[in-house]
């Protein structure tokens, strides 16, 4: 991410100290993490090795190439896959990512994520995650279009609303949803909004869906803050990332808590203000920019400086290793709030844990965005279609209840808020693969 001293405001220079920039993702395997994290839980929680061998790697995945003529006439070949990590609970749950990025060890530990979320939010559901090699921001909506349908084309044996049910996450949303849903419900000659969510209102979409990632984020925000006795109203954020979750949260933020939003950023760089910048002002300045840098009444801010600012919620809300071993010292928040999947890696945990700074874990932090994909999915299933309050009231109680289990068990083994998390989802899907009876010997066979 471009994030330069040199266009940092005084302001913000004196606020900050300065910290090293952080390392290029590359550098740190995401599926390692996601492996670790889970080691981690593993052993605190005595899980018999059998089990750990299941549960560490995915059960199924899909490599496709995706052949599309571009708008100039040349034929590009797009690489993209789909991992199942585990479908134990249920059919697997997860998004599509389209990123120049995407690895398919990037999507091996997201898929795994999703399969701890959708246990501790207690969803009937397991978890997934597909991604394409793409680059969105240089593409046409045609092209757009023909990679979503040709990628469904590939991976629509695998997926289905008893299998595997997709739904949106970085650089994909609802219309990218609903050219998915089109083509697979061609495919197999029947309607079937229920095979991805996220999808439009108009074409079976939930309320609530679009800010529904933020929201639950907020709502967890909220009870950390109750937790720790930090008053919401005028308590300080800064958020780094600048999309779906990351504008969303700044928004609820102020209006669900009254909070002071000091400074954001995206890919292309950061704003800051002392008193507190206006989201919606941000969101604007980006539809117009494409970025939020210039956005009036605020001066630039580096990413290093925006992750060291002493506020009560830092909110990495963007993609994964933005925390790490180089710049986590650095942090002043007293809570990081995990919008993102993946921001923090092992090295920063453990100095978080050291400098009592109190982590909201991922697959908590921003289980809302799933949670209302399954109440879109249940909404399909029965055709019968639920107000925004409702929608909101049932993530709220979700939320809440997963919360209070990961702080209770986080207390009680006297261990940090991820570990917590993870051993509560954990226990869940490990009960369910012991009742289906996978690790049991067959007899007769
Ligand atoms: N991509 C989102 C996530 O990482 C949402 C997944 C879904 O709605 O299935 O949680």
């Amino acid at each position: 991410m471009p994030s330069s001293s040199s266009r940092t405001s005084g302001a913000a220079v004196k606020k900050t100290r300065v910290v090293a920039e952080r390392k290029p993702s590359q550098e740190l395997n995401p599926f390692a993490l996601a492996q670790a994290q889970l080691d981690k839980a593993c052993d605190k929680l005595g899980l018999e090795p059998e089990m750990r061998a299941v549960l560490r790697q995915p059960m199924r995945e899909l490599h496709v190439a995706l052949p599309v003529r571009l708008d100039d006439g040349r034929v590009q070949v797009f690489q993209g896959f789909r991992v199942q990590h585990n479908d134990a609970r249920g059919p697997c749950k997860g998004g599509i990512r389209f990123h120049p990025a995407e690895t398919i060890d990037t999507v091996r530990a997201l898929a795994m994520w999703m399969t701890w979320k959708c246990a501790l939010m207690d969803l009937p559901l397991g978890g997934g995650k597909g991604g394409v090699i793409c680059n969105p921001k240089e593409m046409s909506s045609r092209e757009l279009q023909q990679v979503a349908r040709e990628y469904i084309r590939q991976i629509y044996h695998m997926i289905g609303p008893d299998q595997d049910v997709p739904a949106p996450d970085v650089y994909t949303d609802p219309q990218i949803m609903a050219w998915m849903m089109d083509e697979y419900s061609r495919l197999v000659g029947r309607h079937t909004p229920d095979v991805i969510t996220g999808k439009p209102l108009a074409l079976g979409g939930s309320a609530g869906r679009q800010d529904a990632t933020a929201r639950g984020t907020v709502y967890t925000v909220r009870e950390a803050c109750r937790h720790l006795g930090i008053l919401t109203k005028g308590a300080t954020a800064a958020i780094q990332g600048y999309g779906n979750a990351g504008a969303y949260t700044a928004q609820l933020l102020v209006d669900l808590l009254g909070m002071k939003i000091l400074a954001v950023n995206d890919s292309r760089g950061g704003v800051y203000s002392a008193e507190g910048l206006d989201p919606a002002a941000a969101v604007e300045h980006k539809a117009k920019t494409k970025s939020v840098v210039g956005t009036p009444g605020t001066s630039p801010i580096s990413e290093a400086e925006l992750l060291a600012l002493e506020v009560d919620v830092l909110v990495p809300a963007a993609l994964e290793n933005v925390l790490t071993g180089h710049n986590a010292g650095a942090v002043r928040a007293k809570i990081v709030a995990e919008a993102a999947n993946g921001p923090t890696t092992l090295e920063a945990d453990d100095l978080f844990a050291d400098k009592g700074v109190f982590v909201i874990p991922d697959f908590l932090c921003n289980a809302g965005g799933v949670t209302v994909s399954y109440f879109e999915w249940v909404q399909n299933r029965s055709s019968w279609y639920w107000g925004e309050q409702e929608v909101y009231e049932r993530l709220d109680g979700r939320m809440v209840r997963a919360f209070r289990e990961v702080l209770a068990t986080s207390l009680e083994a006297k261990t940090d808020m991820r570990t917590a998390a993870y051993m509560v989802a954990v226990q869940r899907v490990a009960e369910a693969i012991r009742l289906r009876g996978w690790l049991e010997p067959r007899s007769g066979v």
